[in-house]
């Protein structure tokens, strides 16, 4: 059984109950974690309260870069075993999950050599004046953590926290949060002090809620859904909390007449079925110059049913779904593109050896999706690629953009001024030119337009939502 992380010492929640955990790849429950309540999230802020102002604000800046680094070195020595754990946990095939903890190690060690960095301002102001601004930690931040990466957010969210000078209360997914746990000992171990990371579990509307409403928590950085990320918001705005909200996509890939297809397709391909299209930046829209329309769907529906199914530990192309009501989800979206004549130009198989009681879902490549469909329109969050034409530039921004949502875009030409036009018209965080989302991309400002939420982390610019500015005027004369 696993238990709680307040104050680097594993705690029963006070609620006395637990949640079961189930292996995605064979359905079956192999541990249960903590059902905690908002008496447990009272406990791991005030572990770090204690934290912060007793320990860690009197640690220099520097002296926190080589704490970071410590977890970071740590982290890579049991790579391995982070990796085994997600994979079982989240049903990420092997490599995925041996990236997702190599992600991790990079976070840490980005954002270790990024605390004593973090500089203000001198302004000139009027004779007599000095002026200053400094960065300041907000304090103690919330993190709450979807079950897709936990991993890697947890990297690019607690370690850019940490990196400003903030201690962390962490509430992980219900879904898949032991690889964290065992992060936090890691941290322990790297001599992080009692009280700095302190891990939570237990389900959102329970224990994310109360981490949201608790008044001690000065920050809250929120990675999920656009609808849990309204709820964040409300109750943050109580209090009048910060929030950084990295919310979902529904991103396009296009594809212009000119582009290289052998450099785009694979691309295109890994983009939907990497995790399973459970991935916020999941490039799950295809635009493509009708030009190459067909020939490009006929090389793609070639690739597609080629995708092996399976589970985790058989490192295939694609893993199972997190839990079964995802897998229901993705049903229900292929039900509805039966129901609505949307024409199917391929899927994947599912091997043999996937256990029946498993989530799986064959990669699926559907064209001529009506842009106002939900398809075209709402996160699948499953390996399901939606294509359709475009005329033009004009019309494939207006694709493009036709969404709530405004995440990434991938844009695949080798026109360079028309490189140029398409990024700056299309609406979305980032947009990738040839490419897309090449590796974790830890040093690379990360976040959203639109639905897709606001703030960033990720890189440099993070450490400006884990901190306020405070401006100090001195009159010398
Ligand atoms: P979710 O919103 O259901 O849950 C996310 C987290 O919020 C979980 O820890 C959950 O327990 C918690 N939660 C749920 N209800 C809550 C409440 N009322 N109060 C406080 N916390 C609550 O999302 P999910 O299904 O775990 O993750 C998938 C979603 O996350 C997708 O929409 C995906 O696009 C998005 N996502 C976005 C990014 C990004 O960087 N933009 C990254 C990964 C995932």
């Amino acid at each position: 059984m696993q238990l709680n992380y307040i104050a680097n010492t594993f705690v029963h929640s006070l609620s006395g109950k637990t949640i079961a955990v189930v292996d995605p790849s064979d359905g079956q429950v192999f541990d249960e974690i903590q059902r905690s309540n908002a008496a447990d999230i009272d406990n791991a802020v005030s572990a770090a309260r204690d934290c912060l102002e007793l320990v860690w604000q009197h640690i220099n800046a520097a002296e926190r870069g080589r704490l970071l680094m410590r977890l970071s070195v740590k982290i890579t020595e049991h790579a391995d075993e982070l990796a085994l754990i997600e994979q079982r946990d989240c049903g990420k095939p092997v490599k995925q999950a041996q990236a997702d903890a190599a992600a991790l190690a990079r976070y840490f060690e980005f954002y270790a050599g990024a605390c004593d960095k973090l500089h203000g301002e001198t302004i000139p102001y009027q004779s007599g004046y000095s002026v200053m601004t400094w960065r300041e930690p907000h304090g103690i931040t919330g993190h709450i953590i979807p079950w897709n990466y936990p991993l890697q957010i947890f990297g690019r969210s607690v370690g850019g926290a940490l990196a400003a000078g903030n201690v962390c209360v962490v509430k992980p997914s219900e879904d898949a949060c032991l690889s964290l746990l065992r992060v936090a000992e890691l941290a322990a171990e790297a001599g992080f002090p009692a009280g700095a990371i302190n891990i939570v579990t237990g389900y959102g509307h329970e224990v994310g809620d109360a981490l949201a409403r608790h008044p001690g928590i000065d920050h809250i950085s929120f990675t999920g859904s656009p609808t849990v990320g309204t709820l964040i918001q409300q109750v943050a705005a109580e209090r009048h909390c910060p929030v950084t909200l990295e919310l979902g996509g529904k991103s396009p890939q296009i594809v212009f007449a000119d582009a290289d297809l052998d450099a785009a397709i694979p691309t295109i391909i890994n983009a939907i079925v990497q995790n399973a299209g459970q991935t916020c930046s999941a490039g799950s829209r295809l635009l493509v110059e009708q030009g190459i329309y067909e020939p490009l769907l006929e090389r793609l529906g070639q690739a597609f049913e080629n995708l092996r199914v399976g589970p985790a530990a058989m490192d295939l192309d694609v893993g199972p779904l997190i839990r079964q009501s995802q897998q229901q989800r993705v049903w229900d979206f292929l039900s509805d593109a039966q129901v609505a004549n949307i024409p199917m130009v391929a899927q994947g198989q599912i091997v043999d050896e996937a256990p029946d009681t498993g989530f799986y879902q064959a990669p699926t490549l559907l064209r001529d999706v009506p842009v106002m469909h939900r398809l075209a329109q709402e996160e699948v969050f499953g390996p399901v690629l939606c294509a359709m034409s475009f005329k033009n530039e004009d019309h494939a921004i207006e694709l493009a953009n036709a969404t709530q949502f405004g995440l990434v875009a991938g844009i695949w030409t080798r026109d360079g001024a028309r490189q140029f036009r398409m990024a700056r018209r299309v609406k979305s965080g980032q947009v990738f030119i040839n490419s897309y989302g090449a590796g974790s991309g830890v040093e690379l400002p990360f976040g959203g337009v639109k639905s897709s939420g606001y703030g960033r982390e990720k890189g440099f610019e993070a450490l400006s939502g884990f901190t306020t500015l405070k401006t100090v005027v001195v009159r010398h004369g």
